[in-house]
């Protein structure tokens, strides 16, 4: 069997896995507060109690993790965990155990997800031999390239998120001066991100914020979601048609520097929770701005990942690789 994990700030799944070739088959998947465990181990160990089927064992494993992963070893973002590959083998007695970038695990679901699985935002015509990319706005902003090499896609993660913010639009530099202001420098993960809209929140309003939206509040970001769908605050609207447009353009901008005529999918939590919002033409007229090369960008499929655990999918996918 394959154990799979997506371990995150907040909420971590993991996932036994049958083994098999097109797409691993999920037995038993379990999620978990991440921060309810001192370490990795001690969730593992529980889960695999609950959920070990008699008579086989795990042969291979791998967890995508939201922080940087060096060598066999990764410190993670938010969580004082360090989560080490090689500990994990011996402690469960797993033949094969790796680290991926939260983002690379999700690249490893992207070839196998379904139809079923992504809203298609832009039709477009995947390319053959064309690279895909991914981008996913969450807490931060992950973006990876999945590199076409005869006709396998192998991903690869990048900090692309902390590449700067490319202002485009009067609004887009009002932005721009004010974070600048505030922190000396603007990437792109401080607008296009779940802490992007608590920063556009305050630039945005010109009055007092009708929601009464609470920017200390740990929901805060869906709230400014939810007042702009329900359209009941004039600045929190304008906070999330701020952010829907520079998502859609650094989508584009990420299409552009891999190339990704096979196409760009759009993952995160973010996403799937305003897609009437990313369906209403702005995220995609500033994805397809890009002359001279707006045919080409025009021609990107453009989709949204729905399904929640393919993180965990992409890892339990990658796990079976290590195994065959
Ligand atoms: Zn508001």
């Amino acid at each position: 069997m394959l154990l799979a994990g997506d371990i995150g700030g907040t909420k971590t799944l993991l996932g036994l896995f049958d083994p098999l070739p097109a797409r691993p088959r999920p037995v038993a998947t379990a999620s978990f507060g991440t921060l309810a465990f001192p370490d990795l181990p001690t969730m593992i160990a529980g889960f695999l109690d609950a959920h070990r089927v008699a008579g086989r064992t795990v042969e291979a494993a791998c967890f995508g993790v939201a922080g940087p992963v060096l060598g066999e070893a990764a410190e993670l973002t938010n969580v004082p965990w360090r989560v080490d590959a090689r500990h994990v083998s011996t402690v469960f007695d797993i033949r094969r155990v790796a680290l991926l970038n939260d983002l690379e695990a999700l690249g490893h679901a992207v070839p196998v997800l379904t139809e079923a699985e992504v809203h298609v935002l832009q039709a477009g015509e995947a390319l053959r031999g064309g690279n895909m990319a991914l981008i996913a706005a969450g807490t931060g902003l992950g973006e990876a390239l999945l590199h076409n090499v005869g006709g396998r896609f192998l991903p690869s993660a990048s900090e692309g998120g902390h590449a700067d913010f490319a202002a485009r639009t009067e609004r887009d530099i009002a932005v721009l001066r004010a974070l600048t202001a505030r922190f000396g420098r603007v990437d792109v993960e401080r607008v296009v991100s779940g802490h992007g809209l608590l920063n556009l929140h305050p630039v945005l309003h010109k009055d007092r914020c009708a929601a009464g939206v609470d920017l200390e509040a740990p929901d805060a970001a869906a709230r400014i979601s939810a007042a702009a769908v329900a359209r009941t605050c004039a600045g929190c609207i304008e906070t999330l048609d701020e952010f829907i447009e520079a998502y859609g353009a650094e989508a584009g901008n990420l299409a552009l520097r891999a190339k990704a005529t096979g196409g760009v999918y759009v993952g995160g939590g973010i996403a799937p929770k305003i897609l009437a919002a990313l369906e209403a033409g702005p995220f995609m007229r500033a994805f397809r701005a890009k002359p001279p090369l707006d045919e080409l960008v025009a021609g990107v499929p453009v989709k949204v990942i729905l399904n929640p655990d393919a993180g965990l999918l992409g890892a339990a996918v990658f796990a079976g690789q290590l195994n065959g």
